[in-house]
């Protein structure tokens, strides 16, 4: 997954700079780079908390409902929920 969003935003910088380098760079160029970049920095991140786990919602092992991750007991039936160390 995060090596999707890094392909993804190597792609967008890649057609931002041969656009610029074709057509010239100007402050709209200059300005889309710098939100290419942004947005891939906050996507690489998000996908590697995802990955980590940390913003997977914790599954019960009793009734299989969704919890806050950081949940000690299975809101759904009350099961002491185990962290995930994945
Ligand atoms: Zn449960």
């Amino acid at each position: 997954m995060t090596r999707a969003v890094a392909a993804i935003v190597i792609l967008g910088l890649t057609l931002t700079i041969a656009l610029g380098a074709a057509f010239g760079v100007d402050a709209t160029a200059l300005i889309l780079l710098a939100l290419i970049a942004a947005f891939g920095a906050l996507a690489v991140s998000v996908a590697r908390k995802a990955r980590a786990g940390t913003i997977k919602p914790a599954v019960c092992p009793s009734c299989e409902g969704f919890n806050s991750p950081n949940a000690p007991y299975c809101k759904h039936c009350g099961t002491h929920l185990k962290r995930q160390h994945s």
